[in-house]
């Protein structure tokens, strides 16, 4: 059985590239019917904090990503990865090394003046642990291969060659006991059973090193897979400009999960041309092996495109949970926010329709639909008051009677209506709705004019109207 896993270092965030490599993993284990674990790599305790354990937990559950087991915590396995480096001492696979912090400290500078990259030379690896300088607390580090290369048969980036020279003997345990990231890491994998590794290609390197303490324990290398980055839409490495924020961010921003998802599971891997895909889809098709090797872009515009399509197919109630939720985001000062829960739901949902054909984001239909919580008298936006004082405020004047008579307050009586009067007066039907918009909703954009009335109503629509008309 398939077994994947997400491995984030609780210093931030769930940033942006962590939610696409999660994704992977999620969607390969499901595609092989296995599982997904998540292991919390809290190793680091000054930068590890209980705040972003539960952010990153929190942003996969809104992406629907949880993992099929509760999360494990590296910290928490010190004692394991510990015992596993004093077993290949044991075996010999690792070795003693007293080399005081002098003596790496000159290996630092001998390499740096030779401009070649620090690698420890090995001086410990034959000697004696009996003529151990007094006072210097051991490390343990890996007997590592010193000739010939390690290969990584990776799914993604090929086969990728490390000759082994450059490896060097690396610490699996520290003076002082812990485990180094490198050590914990294959320890943990391999206690979990994990057979296909998917992560960043920042660590593609490491998969080197840990592939030699695998071999020093006998025990079988998953499968690797290191996915490009996420790159910025000019090439360069992902910034907070760029789209690199955490999930939340894109939470607050009105984005949906499901089109979020749809997004960065297209950010380096591709079906054909298919460019919406449900979560089902992508199951269905997925595969590390047609991951791409070169880095992905982000790129705003086309997540706002998508966005947009999925807000446009959402069911209205379950858009208006989506936007009530986005709703706890706005500035205190939003008419949006000032509304009452009850009340605002209701009128967004009624009004749902002709919002979402018209906004990318939950945050836009939001800003668009300020008009329903709106104090009357309206402010009108400078587009809607110019419309209004070039011979708008006569049209709605003239209007208002029809209005006032009018038998029916539903959106086809209304249209009927406002088509005899732009008849009757040689106007075209545009000449009329473009006032009848500014005085209804203060802008010069807005969900169709008839909807918007049968929305507000027909008390509060006539008032409004009343408010404009000259
Ligand atoms: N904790 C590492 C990170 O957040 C990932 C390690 C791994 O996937 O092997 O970059």
């Amino acid at each position: 059985q398939v077994v994947t896993r997400f491995a984030p270092s609780p210093t931030g965030f769930l940033h942006i590239g962590g939610a696409r490599t999660a994704l992977f993993n999620w969607l390969y284990a499901r595609h092989t019917g296995g599982r997904m674990l998540l292991r919390i790599e809290d190793t680091d305790r000054v930068r590890s904090t209980d705040a972003a354990v539960t952010a990153i937990i929190d942003g996969l559950s809104w992406l629907g990503l949880d993992a099929d087991e509760p999360p494990i915590s590296q910290f928490e396995r010190a004692a394991r990865h510990r015992e596993v480096a004093e077993e290949m001492l044991a075996r010999g696979q690792a070795y003693l090394c007293f080399a005081t912090p002098a003596e790496l400290e000159e290996m630092r500078e001998k390499a740096k003046a030779e401009k070649r990259p620090p690698r420890y030379d090995g001086r410990w690896r034959d000697r004696d642990p009996a003529e151990a300088p007094p006072g210097v607390k051991p490390v343990i580090r890996l007997r590592a291969p010193q000739e010939g290369e390690t290969v990584v048969h990776d799914r993604v980036q090929g086969e990728v060659r490390f000759p082994n020279r450059d490896l060097d003997d690396f610490v699996l345990l520290r003076s002082d006991g812990t485990p180094t990231y490198m050590h914990a890491v294959v320890v943990d994998d391999h206690d979990m059973d994990v057979t296909h590794i998917i992560r960043g290609d920042d660590h593609l390197t490491n998969a080197g090193r840990q592939t030699l303490i695998y071999r020093a324990m006998g025990w079988d290398v998953p499968v690797m897979a290191h996915i490009p980055l996420i790159h910025g839409e000019d090439g360069a490495k992902l910034s907070k400009r760029h789209g690199a924020l955490g999930v939340e961010a894109y939470r607050e921003m009105g984005y949906l999960p499901e089109a979020l998802l749809n997004y960065l599971a297209r950010l380096g891997w591709s079906h054909g041309d298919d460019e919406i895909m449900s979560i089902e889809d992508m199951v269905r098709w997925f595969d590390v092996d047609d991951v791409n090797k070169g880095a992905a872009r982000f790129d705003f515009a086309k997540l706002n495109a998508l966005n947009g399509v999925y807000m446009r197919a959402a069911d209205d109630a379950q858009l208006t949970d989506a936007a009530m939720a986005v709703r706890e985001h706005l500035p205190e000062a939003s008419p949006v926010k000032a509304a009452p829960d009850t009340e605002a739901r209701e009128k967004l949902e009624a009004a749902m329709p002709g919002l979402k054909d018209r906004a990318k984001t939950l945050v836009e239909l939001l800003d668009a639909s300020a008009f329903l919580f709106a104090p009357r008298p309206l402010e009108l936006d400078d587009k809607a008051a110019a419309i209004l004082a070039d011979g708008g405020r006569q049209i709605v004047a003239a209007l208002l009677p029809r209005f006032e008579a009018a038998p029916d307050w539903s959106h086809d009586a209304l249209e009927a209506l406002v088509r005899e009067h732009a008849e009757a007066n040689g106007l075209k039907l545009g000449k009329v709705a473009q006032p009848l918009r500014a005085a209804l909703t203060g802008r010069s954009t807005s969900p169709g004019v008839f909807d918007v009335l049968v929305v507000l109503g027909r008390e509060e629509s006539l008032a409004r109207l009343h408010d404009q008309a000259r």
